[in-house]
C-alpha cells in the first residue's frame, strides 16, 4: 500500500519547507475557494509555479476548494476550475456534492478528494463517492479505527485522515460560532472583536473562521451587564468551547493497519517553523513504522516544541478521554526566530520572524532531524554588526555556514 505524508502549505515558502522536511504532498488554498480565506493563500500564478515545483521533486499538490457553495459561488467557481485545470494539480478537495458531480461531468481528468467537511462517516457514503468517480475521501475526524477498518473493506479508493493539529469543537467544522461572534451587529461602533482584526462577519464555512471556540468567555447576569463573572474549572480558568489538538505521531502504525493511505497535518495558518518541525516528526515516525520500528522519543518530543494546545488522540481509540482543554493558553515554549534564505561561501543569510538577540539560547533545526546550538552568533544587518535583529529584517550570520532550509528557534531552557 502507498502511504503519504500530507502537509499544509499556506504559502509558496511554506510549501518549500514542507517538502524539504519530508512531506510527500501538500494542500494549498487559492484565493477565494479555500476554507482559509485569511491564510496567505496562493494566487493562480503562484499555484502554477507551485505545481511545477512539486512535480520537479516528484511530489504532489492538492488544492482545497471546500467552501459550502451558495448559488452565487457557482459561476466564479466554474471559471476558477477552467483556469486551474490546465495546471496539472494532483487533486481538488471538494465537499459539495453538486460541485463533485459537475466536476466529474466537465473535468473527468481532475482527481477529486472529498473534503472532511463533507462528514463522511460510513461505508455506504464511501461507496457512493467511489461510484461517482472520486479517488479519495478525507474521513470525518469523528471516526474510530474500527469504523475506518470497516470502510477500508468496503471500498478501494484512497482514505485520508487527520493525524495532527487543531480540531473543531463542532462536528467536523459545521459550526456557526465564528459567524455569530464576529457579526458587527453584536459590537458597539468602532469596537474590535479581537486585537488587530477589523469588524466583519467571518463565516467558518466560507473559509474565514475566527476560531471563536478558542476565545476566553465570561458569564454575565442579565441585570448586571458590566460585571463579568469568571468561569473557573481549574486554576487556569476555563476553555469550555476549546478542543485539544490531535497528535497521532506515536500511533501511525495502528492507522496504517486499518488501511489509511494519507496522513494529514492540519494548519495552513501555522508558521514555517510549525509546518517544518511537525512534518519532520511525522516523516521520521512514518519511516520508522515502515521499517517495523518505533519513532524515537527525542523526535516525538519535538511536537512539544511547537505552539499547540494539550494533545489528544481524538476519536480513534475506544476510550473516554476528554477532548476539552484544561488550560486555555497555547503552549509555546520555543520561539520561531528565523529561517535560512541563502548560503554563501562563508556566511548564512536569514529572514527574521521575531526579534533575535545575540545572548539568546539559539538552536538550529535541520530537515534530517538534527538540532544544533548556535552560541553567541555574529549578527549583521545591512553591513553593521548588531546585538539585536528586529522581526522581518534580513540578516547575516557572519562566519556561519548552515544548510538550506535550516530554521533558528529560541530554546527557553537555561544551560
Ligand atoms: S469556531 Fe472553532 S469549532 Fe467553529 S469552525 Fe472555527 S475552529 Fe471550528
Amino acid at each position: 500500500m502507498r502511504y503519504e505524508l500530507l502537509s499544509p502549505a499556506g504559502s509558496f515558502e511554506k510549501m518549500r519547507f514542507a517538502f524539504a522536511y519530508g512531506a510527500d504532498a501538500v494542500y494549498v488554498g487559492v484565493k477565494s475557494f479555500s476554507l482559509r480565506e485569511q491564510a496567505t493563500n496562493l494566487t493562480l500564478e503562484e499555484l502554477a509555479e507551485a505545481v511545477q515545483y512539486a512535480h520537479r521533486l516528484g511530489k504532489r499538490l492538492y488544492v482545497t476548494t471546500n467552501i459550502f457553495f451558495h448559488n452565487r459561488h457557482l459561476a466564479p467557481f466554474q471559471d476558477f476550475v477552467k483556469e486551474v485545470a490546465p495546471l496539472g494539480v494532483d487533486g481538488l478537495i471538494v465537499s459539495d456534492l453538486g460541485m463533485i458531480s459537475w466536476l466529474r461531468e466537465h473535468y473527468p481528468e481532475i482527481p477529486l478528494h472529498v473534503s472532511t467537511q463533507a462528514n463522511t462517516t460510513n461505508k455506504e457514503s464511501c461507496r457512493f463517492y467511489e461510484k461517482l468517480g472520486v479517488c479519495r475521501i478525507v474521513l470525518a475526524r469523528e471516526l474510530s479505527l474500527e469504523e475506518i477498518g470497516e470502510i477500508r473493506e468496503a471500498v478501494s479508493l484512497e482514505l485520508e485522515a487527520f493525524v495532527h493539529g487543531a480540531m473543531c469543537v463542532a462536528y467536523s467544522g459545521r459550526c456557526l460560532l465564528s459567524n455569530y461572534f464576529t457579526n458587527p451587529r453584536l459590537y458597539a461602533p468602532g469596537e474590535k472583536f479581537s486585537p488587530g482584526k477589523t469588524l466583519r462577519t467571518r463565516d467558518a464555512n466560507q473559509g474565514d473562521c475566527a476560531q471563536s471556540c478558542r476565545w476566553e468567555y465570561y458569564l454575565v447576569e442579565k441585570n448586571r451587564r458590566n460585571q463579568m463573572i469568571p468561569l473557573e474549572e481549574t486554576e487556569h480558568g476555563t476553555a469550555i468551547l476549546s478542543s485539544k489538538d490531535l497528535n497521532l505521531a506515536a500511533h501511525l502504525d495502528r492507522l496504517m493497519s486499518v488501511g489509511i493511505n494519507s496522513f494529514k497535518i492540519e494548519g495552513r495558518m501555522k508558521s514555517i517553523y510549525y509546518v517544518a518541525n511537525v512534518t519532520r516528526v511525522y516523516r521520521h515516525a512514518l519511516d520508522a513504522f515502515l521499517k517495523g520500528e518505533r519513532p524515537s522519543p527525542e523526535i516525538l518530543s519535538e511536537l512539544d516544541k511547537v505552539s499547540h494546545r494539550e494533545y489528544t488522540t481524538g476519536f480513534y481509540f475506544p476510550h473516554n478521554e476528554s477532548l476539552q482543554v484544561t488550560d486555555p493558553a497555547y503552549l509555546r515554549e520555543y520561539t520561531f526566530l528565523a529561517y535560512v534564505k541563502e548560503i554563501t561561501q562563508q556566511d548564512t543569510v536569514c529572514q527574521a520572524m521575531n526579534q533575535i538577540r545575540k545572548d539568546q539560547r539559539i538552536e538550529v533545526i535541520f530537515p534530517d532531524g538534527r538540532n544544533m546550538e548556535l552560541p553567541q552568533p555574529s549578527l549583521v544587518v545591512k553591513g553593521e554588526e548588531v546585538f539585536r535583529v528586529q522581526p522581518n529584517e534580513e540578516f547575516v550570520l557572519k562566519g556561519v555556514v548552515l544548510e538550506p532550509f535550516a530554521i533558528l528557534r529560541e530554546n527557553p531552557r537555561v544551560l
